[in-house]
């Protein structure tokens, strides 16, 4: 699948930014990519975006002036809209033709991503007839109430303005062990290799076609369920043979449909692959039984592909999700250190994290509501002499 790719807010940029930096393996997942940001320093902080792609919006709003828009989704959608023919310019510069569908990137505990991405969704929406995704980043816990109360407001206008939400959950993936910025890099990278693992599939290399490959309108029709997806991933070591021939012989390979050189089974292999990518931590944790489709991708050198593995690990899937709106096809990458599983599950609809934060979201808007009643009068106490003697200027 070709993407066109936009970031929006820091967040949005910085993955947007590393999914341009995987783009090295030949296949170009990112056709075009533009960021979009109120905060002229993250701009700036992107490496491998260049500077003409990075547009800074809200310059001449006398509360962002380039210098964020301090949380406020209201705010960030706001100055969104008042830049529509800015970023109109900006999207001008992109090859439709070559474009299968956008993917938007947007934190959903901030301000200029969790406002501003539904407002390009809707212009792309209304421009465009190639669907438009989106990729959320729901916040975590120990970012407080008004990061969880943002999230809580995004999520429903961002869920409706696009095709279908990709999730990732910041909570499910901290670990208490680095720091806040460390902790992003590492997840970051995490998120890419899921996005580019399973969007990629069907972007051809140079490798060899397999004949149960996956392509573009699969990944299509799966995301065609529309509400909010998770993706499950997991990866296992390549066969000494088939290292022993990528090293020597990477270009004569046999097709590999039966068992590989060593004796090892490929079939159980696969599946049994696949199964352990639905069993790890998801990008957002959800109860998998909900799912209404699902997709698998099976990534490596052809010579680890497995019809019959694939076969049943679909078959299995199907009984799990209880939806026979499975699809699973082969990706196949000549050069791969690794036998990788993809899985997409999308429309899910039992995911404890977004119950989680419109709980806490509820509580955090009570919260701000009695203290600003409560300052309000603090202040009028403060200033004013108690027993009214005296006459204010
Ligand atoms: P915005 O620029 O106003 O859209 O706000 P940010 O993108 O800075 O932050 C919005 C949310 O995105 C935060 O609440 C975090 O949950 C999350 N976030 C920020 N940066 C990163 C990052 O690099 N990686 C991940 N996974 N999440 C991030």
């Amino acid at each position: 699948m070709k993407l066109a790719v936009i970031g929006f807010g820091n967040a949005g940029g910085k993955i947007a930014d590393r999914l341009v930096a995987s783009d090295t393996d030949g296949r170009s997942l990112c056709q075009f990519t533009v960021v979009f940001n109120t905060a002229r320093v993250d701009l700036a902080r992107l490496e491998h975006i260049p500077e003409e792609s990075r547009v800074l919006i809200g310059q001449t709003d006398a509360r962002s002036k380039g210098h964020g828009v301090g949380a406020d989704p209201d705010l960030g959608a706001e100055v969104t809209k008042a830049d529509g023919p800015e970023i109109e310019r900006a999207l001008d510069a992109m090859p439709i033709h070559k474009v299968d569908a956008f993917l938007i990137v947007a934190g959903l505990g901030g301000g200029t991503g969790s406002g501003g991405g539904t407002v390009l969704a809707e212009k792309l929406q209304a421009m465009y007839s190639e669907p438009v995704y989106g990729l959320g980043i729901l916040p975590s816990t120990d970012e407080g109430g008004r990061a969880s109360l943002n999230a809580a407001r995004s999520l429903p206008s961002f869920t409706t303005s696009t095709d279908g939400l990709l999730l990732f959950d910041n909570n499910a993936w901290r670990t208490g062990h680095d720091s806040v910025e460390e902790g992003y890099t590492r997840t970051n990278r995490e998120m890419v290799q899921r996005i580019r693992a399973l969007l990629s599939a069907g972007e051809q290399d140079g490798s060899q076609i397999s004949e149960n490959a996956m392509d573009a309108s699969d990944i299509r029709r799966t995301l065609a369920a529309g509400g909010v997806s998770t993706i499950a991933y997991a990866e296992t070591d390549l066969e000494p043979e088939t290292k022993r021939q990528n090293g020597f012989l990477a270009r004569f390979r046999s097709n590999g449909n039966g068992a590989s050189q060593n004796g090892a089974d490929p079939a159980t292999k696969v599946q049994s692959l696949v199964r352990r990518a639905v069993r790890s931590r998801l990008t957002c944790p959800a109860d998998i039984k909900t799912a209404e489709r699902a997709l698998v991708v099976v990534s490596g050198p052809p010579e680890e592909f497995s019809q019959k593995g694939l076969e049943s690990a679909r078959r299995w899937l199907e009984e799990e999700i209880g939806s026979v709106e499975v699809l699973a096809g082969d990706d196949p990458r000549g050069n791969a250190d690794c036998l990788s599983a993809a899985v997409l599950l999308t429309n899910v609809t039992g995911v404890p994290r977004i119950e989680e934060i419109k709980e806490y979201a509820v509580t955090a808007r009570n919260n701000i509501e009695d203290q600003a009643a409560d300052r309000e009068e603090s202040i009028e106490n403060l200033v004013t002499d108690e027993n009214d003697v005296l006459d204010p200027v």
